[in-house]
């Protein structure tokens, strides 16, 4: 186990309720280094970014919070953007697809796993209690050709083009990623299986994907590996998502099945997610900045504190670090306690628990 006994975060509070729940979160997770009598400490820096500081200044990500998030151990966002301010040709201000694209963070981790306690849109008690990951490629794909969009032609042959790509090196890193990510689960005592997500029968940059996540899988003989279309995945993340371990896909599908995976969870507010790369990683709740709610307290600070424990744990792992393993296992479970009360219905679910009932349970929690 490593001597480092100094980490140090870049937090980026963005947009909307971003500023609401981080907070909470940074507080959280002292509490639980402080109650374990942690061998480590954690020196978080916080920079402004996002939209409003684009409105305020004409600039979406300060140089020197991008240059702080690439030296630091780890990145922690809350949200950004705002869909009324906007870059002049019309583009959202999304800083954070930004930082994916500099740090190289290509592997988009989005567990699922579900809370005790809630009404889930899922009343088979598996549903219940799901535990799979998504993983989805987050430096290529159909999002690759945002700044090389095109039109050509003119009249009724004008027509517009996004172009797809992917690459060799994209899909081994990633997929390695995927088969390691399955031996850590299954030595939990998970499956140990990965899924890919494809359009294989359609599109061949998609069969061509296949082809390199069968020659990867070769290389785990003691993992199982299948593959299955985005539309049957669709159906089958509804009717039996319990049947699933580890699924990766390309960067556009992930995008859409991890709200679906979301929605199995309880909401955007329930859903964690890690943007990982080689020595980078920026960790962030699924959900946007939820103008909708600013400022009425209604914010679930939950995804945001999952997102937190996500970050201990990869920090943990990258440096062989049991302070910050416990520390991680300890977010995760105070969190799941609050939850299996059953005192807890957050508003997407139709209760009216934000971002104070929320934390405030979960850091009564760690007190007992
Ligand atoms: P984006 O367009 O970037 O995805 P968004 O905030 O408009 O951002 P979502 O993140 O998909 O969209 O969220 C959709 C809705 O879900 C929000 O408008 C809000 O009502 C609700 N929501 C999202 N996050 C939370 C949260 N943490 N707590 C409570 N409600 C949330």
């Amino acid at each position: 186990m490593s001597k480092k006994t100094s980490f140090d975060i870049t937090v980026l509070p963005g947009d909307g309720i971003g500023v609401e729940i981080t907070p909470v979160c940074i507080e959280l997770i002292e509490k639980v280094l402080t109650k374990l009598d942690a061998d480590v400490s954690i020196n978080f820096t916080t920079f402004e970014a996002g939209a409003a500081y684009y409105q305020k200044t004409g600039i979406s990500l300060p140089e020197e919070a991008l240059a702080h998030a690439q030296q630091s151990d780890a990145t922690l966002l809350a949200c950004m953007g705002l869909p009324s301010i906007r870059y002049p040709d019309g583009r959202e201000i999304a800083p954070q697809l930004e930082l994916r694209e500099k740090l190289d963070l290509y592997a988009g981790v989005r567990p699922v796993k579900t809370m005790p306690g809630l009404p889930l849109p899922l009343a088979d008690e598996r549903g219940s209690q799901l535990d799979f990951v998504m993983i989805r490629e987050s430096t290529e794909g159909l999002f690759s050709s945002r700044e090389s969009f095109r039109i050509e032609g003119q009249g009724q042959d004008e027509a517009a083009y996004d172009t797809q790509k992917i690459s060799r090196r994209g899909c081994e890193r990633l997929f390695n990623f995927a088969f390691k990510m399955a031996e850590q689960r299954k030595q939990k005592g998970k499956q140990g299986l990965v899924t890919c997500i494809d359009k294989a029968n359609v599109l061949g940059s998609f069969y061509y994907m296949r082809q390199v996540f069968d020659e990867v899988a070769q290389h785990y003989p003691h993992l199982e590996a299948d593959h299955i279309y985005v539309d049957a995945c669709a159906l089958q993340l509804v009717r039996q998502p319990w049947a699933y371990d580890v699924m990766v896909t390309e960067n556009m599908f992930g995008d859409i099945l991890s709200d679906l995976c979301a929605g199995l969870m309880g909401g955007m507010g329930m859903a964690p997610s890690g943007d990982i790369g080689e020595n980078s990683a920026v960790f962030q709740p699924c959900h946007g900045s939820a103008p909708d709610i600013i400022g009425q307290g209604k914010a679930n600070p939950t995804a945001m504190f999952l997102s937190a424990a996500l970050m201990l744990e990869w920090l943990g792992y990258q440096h062989q670090n049991q302070a910050m393993l416990d520390a991680a296992n300890k977010i995760n479970q105070v969190v799941e306690a609050a939850y299996a009360t059953g005192d807890l219905l957050p508003y997407e679910l139709g209760g009216s628990d934000g971002t104070v009932a929320i934390s405030s349970k979960v850091f009564a929690m760690l007190e007992q």
